[in-house]
């Protein structure tokens, strides 16, 4: 291994093994450190995000540079965000040959992402995130991208298999939770392939699944308080075995009990009806009416 463009490719096995050898890198298990090591997932990745020479992608996470590769090809401009110090002069190396990559050392949960994008992407017609997401911190991040609501277009991104379900899932079925709320306000989810942990080194515990988010120009329904409307939505989840009228009977307080099922049913809404059966249209009428009635709301406790 002598010139950087040795690396092609670095998504093998052998390759892969070759480079943490010669750099006498060590896991870091609380890091989320896995490594893709299959070509045909990276392009499935890359394909979904929609990328060209106009575009710029976002990367959060690119370890030893798998993914990172195969966006420079395929974007105007890459910028990868890595928190492991130990893997910055690995992927400088291995993405040598990449004048469109910048890599960024930091916590992606600390950057001022809106900041970063106006920095490296000015000029470009549009940004996509791109990423094989570190599991254990793979929520925050997502919600992060959402509620600071970045100028995206795509969100692709590899996470575990039962969160890309819950993200996915419409009402009525076990899946469906406050995440799927949140993720479908702000975006269209998309399900794109089921990853099993074969492909990485070293292996998770869990599957994968690749999802795509495409980010939506404006929420598809109307809400009147958008903090005030998420609050009912995790209040409605509180006990999931529970009637939406006791769900809320501790958001609004027992003094108020008897208001909600008059409330609930102006809403088109039956009482006796679980969280996990609302559609985002019903969430949003219920937390109108809840502001109507002025009805306070207690988050303690949820
Ligand atoms: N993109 C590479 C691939 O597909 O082979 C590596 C993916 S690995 C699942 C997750 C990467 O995210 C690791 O390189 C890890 O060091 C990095 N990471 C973990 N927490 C992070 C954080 N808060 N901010 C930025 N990067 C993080």
């Amino acid at each position: 291994m002598s010139g950087p463009n040795v690396y092609t490719d670095v998504a093998t096995p052998k390759r892969t093994r070759d480079i943490i050898a010669k750099y006498g890198f060590s896991f870091k298990k609380s890091l989320g450190q896995n490594f893709l090591i299959d070509q045909n997932i990276l392009r499935k990745i890359v394909s979904a995000a929609e990328l060209d020479e106009s575009k710029g992608a976002l990367e959060i996470g690119p370890g030893i540079g798998a993914l990172t590769q195969q966006l420079a090809q395929a974007a105007g401009r890459v910028t990868a965000v890595e928190i492991d110090d130990r893997l910055i002069p690995i992927l400088r190396d291995v993405l040598a040959d990449r004048p469109n990559v910048h890599i960024e050392h930091g916590d992606v949960l600390k950057l001022n992402l809106n900041q970063l994008i106006e920095r490296q992407f000015a000029g470009l017609s549009g940004v996509s995130v791109v990423a094989n997401l570190p599991y254990y911190v793979t929520t925050p991040i997502l919600m992060k991208l959402l509620e600071e609501k970045l100028a995206l277009e795509h969100i692709v991104v590899m996470i575990q298999k039962e969160v890309a379900q819950r993200m996915a899932a419409k009402p009525g079925g076990k899946d469906y939770g406050s995440l799927s709320v949140a993720v479908q306000y702000y975006c269209e989810p998309e399900l794109v392939c089921i990853v099993p942990h074969t492909v990485f080194i070293p292996q998770p515990n869990v599957d994968s699944a690749v999802i795509k988010l495409t980010v939506r120009q404006k929420p598809p329904v109307e809400v009147a308080d958008e903090a005030h409307y998420f609050r009912t939505v995790q209040a409605c989840f509180a006990q999931r075995r529970k009637t939406i009228a006791n769900n809320l009977t501790a958001f609004v307080g027992k003094a108020h009990r008897e208001l909600l099922g008059p409330l609930l049913q102006s809403c088109g809404i039956d009482p006796s009806r679980r969280g996990e059966t609302l559609s985002l249209a019903e969430f949003a009428a219920l937390s109108r009416a809840l502001l109507d009635a002025g009805l306070p709301d207690h988050e303690a406790g949820l």
